[in-house]
């Protein structure tokens, strides 16, 4: 173990997918261990078989690789270290639930899920907010539980909570907390399926692990408490725990599944950079003392800085998130963003693999500026690969006349005169064009756009001739006199 004894982990539960809100929490954990080098573990915590979804762990896996939010530490795999995973340390619970019961610290409880349920609808109807398993198995003696237990009746483990007081802890975002022991019951610690609960297993890793701090989502705020008199038990020091601030939907409720909160890889899917999506979520309840909004991630860690997450909401704005992808496209690298472009543009049945990779590279460039999400290029570079098979009907009926006719016949009857076919060579030739035919280059310029595209808009039409090269330029622009020919 390194000498720094900063310690974080990420801790899913492989029920779902990863949203937002948790690869927020996996990005703070990760942000805070870089910059002060501490360890930044990840730990699967699939003890409730219940809920347990197999696909649940891959798409953890990706969502954190593709954001580049790497573990490192965990148990030896294949010459590679895993992910921590709870269910493959199932004796280690046991061992530490028999030292609480050995204490005396924990009883059997014997109650059926049944009666427990009725329990929780009457509280619901006297509108109890505290409390919640009324305790009546911590009464048994010791002979008669094990004598229940002897006679293989079901039972799980609670932990003997106090009855007065109350339970309080300084959290490291929201100071302290106080909780009176009212609203904490005999907490389960051991399920009759023999597995752990989350709390128990959670208290005991983060323990064994040697976490420094743990850092949340708010949603384990109540738990915490909980928690507390677990490290107290065990007469153990607990780490600094935090809880992030809740994310909101623009609308002001709680960002939540149902509310359109989508997953990491729903983002990935929707044309969003990691790069972009990583500095969005760096924001949500955190900035870095200044007003900077794009930051690199390297720029982030170094500006990271516990002390400046706040407690208050943060609002989940998805326009920001787009304007910031956009922001990020102008830059990007044109070879990367290609190989998520391309297999776009294949499915598409555009003729990809008969161009050059340079050439496509140079696509991207010229369209970047212009789409805020990689599926922008999909949607519309096709004209980049084959000719328009038809012209927008609105754009034609301004643009295809009989007045634009001569110079686009012009410019076919010109294109070979011109030996190095590159934008300034191109506007030279437009230029003489308009001035022979006593016409403005705003008039030419449009119908041309139009002629080699079929659409209104897209990148600069110098750039864009120059690359789409003379044979394809000249080929298109006399289909588009012929159409005025034909048509007007
Ligand atoms: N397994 C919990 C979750 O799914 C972890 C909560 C914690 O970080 O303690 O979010």
């Amino acid at each position: 173990m390194s000498e720094n004894r900063i310690r974080v982990r990420f801790a899913p539960s492989p029920t779902g997918y990863l949203h937002v809100g948790g690869a927020r929490t996996a990005l703070f954990n990760y942000l805070f261990a870089k910059k002060t080098g501490g360890t930044f573990i990840l730990r699967i915590e699939d003890t409730d078989r219940t809920r347990f979804q197999e696909d649940s762990l891959k798409e953890i896996f990706d969502s954190l690789k593709w954001m580049g939010i790497e573990w490192t530490e965990g148990p030896e795999k294949g010459g590679d270290f895993g992910p921590y995973i709870q269910s493959e340390r199932l004796d280690i619970y046991k061992e530490y639930a028999q030292i609480l019961w050995d204490r005396g610290q924990v009883y059997p409880c014997f109650c059926t899920p049944e009666r427990l349920e009725k329990m929780r609808k009457e509280k619901e109807l006297r509108k109890e907010q505290h409390g919640g398993y009324d305790r009546r198995c911590r009464e048994i003696s010791k002979e008669e539980a094990q004598k229940r237990i002897d006679a293989g009746e079901p039972y799980v483990l609670r932990l003997k909570a106090p009855l007065e007081g109350s339970i309080s802890f300084v959290d490291g975002i929201r100071g302290e907390i106080e909780t009176p022991v009212t609203m904490v019951d005999d907490t389960v610690l051991m399920k009759t399926d023999g597995y752990p609960t989350y709390h128990l297993a959670s208290v005991v890793d983060d323990h064994l692990m040697e976490i420094s701090h743990v850092l949340r989502g708010d949603e384990w705020i109540a738990s915490t408490p909980r928690h507390i008199l677990l490290y107290k038990a065990f007469g153990w020091q607990p780490p600094v725990i935090a809880h992030l601030p809740v994310i909101l939907s623009p609308d002001g409720g709680k960002l939540s599944k149902r509310k359109g909160a989508a997953s990491v890889m729903d983002y990935k899917r929707a044309g969003y950079l990691p790069e972009a999506l990583l500095n969005f979520l760096s924001l949500l309840g955190w900035n870095p003392g200044d007003d900077r909004e794009i930051m690199s991630v390297d720029d982030i860690i170094e500006a990271f800085d516990m002390n400046r997450i706040s407690a208050k909401p943060s609002v989940f704005d998805e326009d920001k998130l787009t304007w910031m992808n956009g922001q990020y496209m102008e830059h990007y690298d044109s070879a990367k963003l290609l190989a998520d472009v391309e297999p776009m543009w294949a499915e598409k049945g555009l003729p990809v693999a008969d161009f050059s990779a340079g050439y496509k590279e140079h696509v991207v460039s010229l369209f970047r500026v212009r789409c805020k999400k990689v599926t922008e290029f999909g949607e519309n570079g096709g004209y980049f690969f084959k000719d328009p098979e038809d012209y927008d009907a609105k754009q034609a009926g301004k643009q295809f006349t009989t007045a634009v006719k001569p110079a686009f016949d012009k410019i076919v009857e010109k294109a070979d005169g011109v030996a190095d076919w590159n934008r300034a060579a191109l506007e030279g030739l437009f230029h003489g064009i308009a001035d022979e035919l006593g016409m403005s280059a705003g008039k030419i310029n449009p119908a041309v756009r139009l002629a080699v595209t079929g659409v209104g808009g897209g990148p600069d039409l110098f750039d864009m001739l120059e690359l789409l090269g003379k044979d394809c330029v000249k080929r298109r622009v006399a289909a588009a006199s012929a159409w005025i020919e034909k048509n007007v």
